[in-house]
């Protein structure tokens, strides 16, 4: 097993900061990953209130440009340096690994694939739940990064997790030791209150316990737009005002709103707040795993503690459930 000592840590992180990119936890207005100019502003601990997916699956996307009877790709740049991104917990890396099986399986997109390519994932394992919202504990996640740290007194155990990982240890192998320390599984659990306990959730699609939840429904979208699962996007055309150039930009999008499914004639497929407020949960918890094994929620419950009425749909579900048993 490695470690890297608390006192040699900031050191490390400078010497990592002079030659890549450096992204972390760092808390001003909110919480949030940001690329890093001043060490002492990162919480290595920290939950964010936003996720991680804006470094990899842009807001905002130029896919071409035209202009003067030409179309323009814009030009990928593998000279960028390269990102380490430390302090990612547990449910930020599954749900990037969830994010990698939309963009980069079948056909990879390129602009996902670059910024995946020159990012070492570096997570730190929180040693329990962050609030009352948290129930990774109960989604099955798996063991995904390049380097896990685990918080054990005045050192960070590491764990090595691939290739790339072995290799960034071994460019910086004076900041690392051997250590006779080793994890007990009660260092790679997480404990939270919160746990989704349905395993099956499609047999409560039409009850009426929804309603109470639905009628707290702004359709905002907040929840969307801070799931580091969700990967919904739309394409719109920015036409500048001479009518010269055109931009095709890929979005972030959002299931929760009604242009969300509005096609050609003006139909929207899901024009009710119920159907789109329950289409969200069961994408995340029944239609993703129907095809792809897994569920695409990794429990982070952002989309639970940024609703502004706190609506729990899990504990809805946990209610549902229990009546029935
Ligand atoms: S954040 Fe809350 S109020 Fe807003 S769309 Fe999501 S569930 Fe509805
Ligand atoms: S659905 Fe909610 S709890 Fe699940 S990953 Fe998205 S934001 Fe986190």
């Amino acid at each position: 097993m490695l470690k890297i000592n608390k006192s040699s840590f900031n050191d490390f992180l400078s010497d990592v900061m002079r030659y890549n990119e450096l992204v972390a936890p760092v808390k001003s207005d909110e919480s949030r990953f940001e690329t890093v100019r001043d060490i002492s502003k990162i919480q290595l601990d920290l939950h964010t209130y936003f996720p991680a997916k804006k470094f990899f699956f842009k807001k905002d996307q130029t896919l071409y440009t035209y202009e003067k009877g030409k179309f323009k790709v814009p030009e990928l740049q593998p000279e960028k340096k390269q990102r380490v991104m430390v302090g990612l917990k547990r449910c930020d890396l599954n749900s990037i690994k969830r994010q990698d099986m939309m963009f980069l399986q079948e056909i990879p997109d390129p602009y996902y694939k670059e910024e995946r390519d020159r990012t070492i994932l570096v997570g730190y394992h929180c040693t329990g739940p962050v609030d009352e919202f948290c129930f990774c504990s109960s989604m099955d996640l798996g063991d995904f990064y390049d380097l896990m740290l685990y918080d054990k007194d005045d050192a960070y155990l590491v764990e090595i997790g691939s290739e790339r990982g072995r290799a960034f240890v071994d460019r910086y192998r004076k900041y690392f030791w051997d250590t006779d320390l080793f994890l007990r599984p009660e260092d790679r659990r997480i404990d939270t209150d919160l746990k989704l306990e349905p395993r099956d959730i499609l047999p409560y699609y039409e009850r009426v316990e929804w309603k109470k939840d639905v009628d707290r429904c702004f359709s905002c979208a907040a929840c969307v737009t801070l799931c580091p699962s969700c990967f919904c996007f739309d394409m719109e055309d920015e036409v500048d005002a001479k009518l010269c150039k055109s931009d095709k930009k890929r979005n972030w999008a959002s299931c929760q709103l009604t242009c969300f499914t509005k096609v050609a004639g003006g139909h929207v497929f899901r024009e009710s707040r119920e159907n789109r407020f329950k289409h969200r949960i069961y994408h995340q918890l029944q239609y993703f795993r129907e095809t792809h094994g897994m569920n695409l929620c990794s429990g982070c419950g952002r989309c639970i503690r940024g609703c502004p009425t706190r609506i729990n749909f899990v504990q809805t579900l946990n209610d549902m459930h229990g009546q029935d048993r």
